[in-house]
């Protein structure tokens, strides 16, 4: 059978939600979606324009001829209840078409009225088989079952190009109802989750609204193949699928004599090959050695009093080493694993910031620290009653933002890890020499990030590193901002002949439980690492253990690219792994 409705026009993304409203009659109705009431217009032999410029033009048109004949009626006295047979036929025609019109414009606008009063279609559609939701997203009655279905009955929608947005078919109906409730606002898209019970149902509903709302497709975004129940309430809301980012492995890195394949989650070519060959430059001399230098994360409150004297008063209690045993046990109860480490204050003014650190196990720790903080707080009220809480963070911790405290005091695992690269090796595998690499560190690293006002970016990239091995293994990725604070150093050691390279990382924020850790893919990423998890044995171990890898692969990754650079193969290499040979007009198309 022929149609007469046509595909929905993808909307440009710019069309707010409004305009999807606005549309009327232009949605896919097809046997998939018997949900759609029948309309006169649909047994009609005309395209929709055409049919309502028709009726539009009949309407007008006898109401005109009707007054005339009216008007000459009263001029002529002649009876208005003596009608001709013209005049009979324009009445039917006046009706006629105004039942057309109401019935295409009047009750849709009037059914927008009932859709906004009803304040939750899903249990309507739950409860009344005979509400649906029709093609312009608005609650309709279903028209009853013995009514014909052939009115619904129209061709498959002809292909769209591969560009166009895509109405997926969904796998049932009450789905297809959900999506239009989604996409009329009946029902809130974050509630899926809750309202369905089926995490992978809901992000599939909610991909396809979010399709129709915006007319842009998400092919290419994969739904399937992932456990959309591992994140519900701790990674991720809302999803409507997942990114997929290659993971390269670099190594082995020969660290503490142990080794070492490092997942690397990246899109940078280059990055992975580069770290390879840092890693294989360490390994030929003899391997990599770290020391983790401290193990505490924090957080810092911000608390206001009326006088300055009064946050001096709280600064010195917090800080009198009489009174942190007291203050340790009232914040460890927060955890088994957290453990309070130190209280260090700074007053502006009348607003005292209070960085409390703690070491936290094998989590990374921020809810740790922050439930130690709240205890801290409430038992401070007994005697600083006139403490106002502002926020339990007062920037003075520092999170995800450059700041100085970190880079002077570090924050979650400080590591500074060595090596020392042999002759033979600068030469034949970095393709550079020890003086030239020690020249460009210095004037690099160190001069170089001087004249930028540099903070804790004494590196030429561990930002990369950390990144990479951040996103593989689940860490949280916002927090690479102070995670890679690193100076890395460079000298000249056996009589000049070797390398000795050191990069000092004093804030690498890493867990291996909580947070992203727990996913399939992340899971086997620390799994690689033999993090995987909490340590039973030495809770923290694993945590420290992977701070130090991190570190490890920072310096190879230094390693290589300072050589890289110090040689001028910089632009080659990248031009070779980083720009690809493929015609990019064809991959487009
Ligand atoms: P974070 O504090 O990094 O946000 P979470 O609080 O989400 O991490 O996760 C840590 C959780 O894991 C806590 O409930 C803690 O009791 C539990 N846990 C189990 N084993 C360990 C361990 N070895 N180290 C730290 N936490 C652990």
């Amino acid at each position: 059978m022929d149609t007469f409705r046509r595909l929905p026009k993808p909307l440009r993304s710019t069309a707010p939600h409004g305009n999807l409203r606005k549309r009327k009659h232009s949605a896919v109705v097809d046997d998939r979606s018997p949900s759609t009431a029948p309309k006169a217009s649909d047994a009609l032999p005309l395209p929709l324009h055409l049919t309502n410029a028709v009726f539009f033009t009949l309407f007008f048109s006898v109401a005109y001829y009707l007054l005339h004949r009216w008007r000459d009626k009263i001029r002529n006295s002649i009876p208005l209840h003596i009608v001709t047979l013209s005049e009979i036929a324009a009445i039917v025609s006046l009706i006629a078409s105004f039942i057309y019109l109401l019935g295409f414009f009047g009750i849709d606008f009037v059914q927008s009225f009932i859709a906004r009063a009803s304040h939750d279609v899903w249990e309507l559609n739950d409860t009344n088989p005979n509400y649906l939701i029709n093609e312009d997203h608005r609650l309709v009655t279903c028209p009853p079952a013995n009514i014909s279905t052939k009115t619904n009955i129209v061709s498959a929608p002809p292909k769209l190009p591969a560009s166009e947005p895509i109405i997926t078919p969904l796998a049932s109906e009450e789905d297809e109802m959900i999506v239009n409730s989604i996409v009329n606002g009946t029902i809130p898209s974050y509630s899926l989750e809750s309202k369905l019970g089926d995490c992978k149902r809901a992000a599939a509903i909610r991909r396809e609204a979010l399709q129709r709302m915006t007319g842009r497709s998400l092919e290419g975004l994969p739904l399937e193949g992932f456990d959309y129940g591992s994140i519900l309430g701790q990674c991720c809301e809302m999803p409507v699928g997942y990114v997929q980012i290659p993971v390269g492995i670099a190594g082995p890195l020969l660290l503490d004599g142990r080794e070492y394949s490092i997942p690397m989650a990246t899109t940078e070519g280059c990055l992975v090959a580069s770290t390879n060959r840092g890693c294989k430059a360490i390994y030929l001399s003899g391997g990599a050695t770290s020391v983790l230098l401290k193990d505490g994360m924090t957080r810092a409150p911000v608390v206001r009093f009326g006088t300055t004297t009064r946050a001096a008063e709280l600064k010195f209690f917090l800080e009198d080493p009489h009174n942190f045993d007291a203050l340790a046990v009232v914040f460890n109860r927060s955890s088994r694993f957290a453990r309070l480490q130190g209280i260090q204050c700074s007053i502006a003014g009348k607003n005292l910031y209070i960085r409390f650190s703690c070491s936290t196990g094998d989590a990374m720790g921020m809810n740790m620290v922050s439930k130690g903080v709240q205890n801290v707080l409430e038992f401070l009220e007994s005697d600083f009653a006139d403490m106002d809480v502002i926020g339990i963070s007062g920037n003075f911790c520092s999170d995800k933002k450059p700041a100085a405290v970190n880079w002077i005091e570090g924050r979650g695992k400080s590591v500074v890890c060595e090596a020392i690269i042999k002759e033979e090796v600068v030469k034949k595998v970095l393709k550079t020499d020890v003086a030239l690499l020690v020249e460009l560190n210095m004037l690099k690293n160190l001069a170089g990030s001087a004249v930028a006002g540099a903070l804790g970016g004494f590196n030429a990239h561990a930002g990369n590193i950390v990144s990479a091995i951040f996103i593989a293994t689940g860490q949280d990725p916002a927090q690479n901002v102070e995670s890679s604070h690193c100076i890395t150093m460079m000298e000249a050691v056996n009589d000049g002949k070797d390398l000795h390279i050191s990069v000092t990382l004093p804030s690498i924020e890493v867990g291996t439980v909580g947070g992203g850790t727990q996913l399939a893919s992340q899971s086997a990423c620390l799994n690689l690492l033999g993090v995987m998890g909490a340590c039973k044995e030495s809770p923290g171990s694993y945590s420290r253990l992977l701070a130090t890898i991190v570190a490890g692969s920072v310096l190879a990754g230094e390693l290589s690219l300072m050589s890289a650079i110090a040689a001028g193969q910089l632009v080659k290499s990248h031009m070779k792994y980083n720009r690809s040979s493929k015609d990019v007009s064809k991959a487009a198309s």
